[in-house]
């Protein structure tokens, strides 16, 4: 077991108390969704739940990875739900959102990866909700020939797809997954579908060093990848890997500067920073300006 490090000040989360926190919660219960915020036991769920912010992952609660960093278990995954798809989109128009992050768990398991899933989500709130800005937060769709297509088809405003950490960190932290592929996934979304925005993200405090992260970040131009998000890594139990280090307040503005001079469109890096933290009010900004 890893012994769960103290955190230093700037990682202090405040304790949800707001009343929309909680309507945000009772939707949730009533739709009968699971949310990666609660999943992932996320800092920032008082926050992002007082404003309507939740990131919903579809495809059930058990995923068929084992990530070193990740709280979501691991296991024979759940029978899909072919309704998931319509609640998913009465949620989205209940809350009244303007942007949405949808996720899921890993499916190896299903022949498809659950990219027709993923299709009818995207759909199905279009279709209840056409004003709201969808951005899918997906898995690698390892050996799963044709599932990109699907999903891109169906046209999201942001492919997400995180590379999680730097490559030599793959073996131990994010073992099922294969970095280039990671990375080819995000560069072949751009060649289907140059309208789509794509975004990628990492943690840091895993034991990466500056020089790799900012590898990462020119990969990441390469393959043309519009969006950036870099947060500190948090232990969920003694069983997940250990954090390497805290990454300092200012570290984390260098990176965001470094990000800004490499051409990515929208940054976030702040210690924690989430896939989908303030990804509507971002987006929403970018759209506008
Ligand atoms: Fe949920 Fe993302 Fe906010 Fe965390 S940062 S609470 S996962 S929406
Ligand atoms: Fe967690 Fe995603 Fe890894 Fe599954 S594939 S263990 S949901 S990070």
């Amino acid at each position: 077991d890893n012994p769960i490090q103290r955190k230093p000040a700037w990682i202090r989360v405040k304790a949800p108390t707001h009343p929309v926190y909680h309507e945000t919660r009772a939707l949730m219960r009533d739709q009968r969704l699971t949310t990666v915020c609660e999943e992932a036991a996320c800092p920032n769920i008082g926050e992002c739940w007082s404003q309507r912010h939740a990131t919903m992952m579809i495809m059930g609660e058990i995923c068929t990875r084992a990530c070193a960093f990740c709280n979501i278990t691991t296991g024979l995954p759940n029978t899909l739900d072919a309704d998931e798809p319509r609640r998913v989109g009465e949620a989205v128009a209940a809350l009244g959102l303007r942007h949405v992050v949808i996720t899921s768990v890993d499916r190896d398991d299903l022949a498809d990866g659950g990219a027709d899933h993923f299709a009818q989500t995207i759909r199905a709130i279009r279709a209840a909700a056409p004003d709201t800005t969808i951005e899918i937060l997906t898995p690698d769709f390892l050996r799963k020939d044709g599932a990109l297509e699907v999903v891109v088809a169906a046209r999201p405003d942001v492919f997400n797809h995180n590379l999680e950490t730097v490559p030599a960190l793959y073996p131990t932290i994010r073992p099922g997954a294969r970095y280039y592929h990671s990375l080819r996934l995000l560069d072949r979304v751009k060649q289907l579908d140059p309208s789509i925005f794509t975004k990628s993200g990492m943690m840091v405090g895993l034991g990466e060093k500056r020089i790799e992260v900012l590898q990462v970040m020119d990969d990441l131009r390469s393959a043309e990848v519009d969006f950036l998000t870099i947060g500190q890594y948090l232990q969920p139990t003694v069983k997940h890997a250990a954090v390497d280090r805290f990454v300092t307040p200012e570290e984390f503005e260098d990176y965001a500067t470094t990000a800004r001079g490499k051409g990515f469109l929208l940054v976030s890096a702040t210690p924690l920073t989430r896939s989908s933290y303030h990804a509507d009010r971002d987006f929403a900004a970018l759209r506008q300006a």
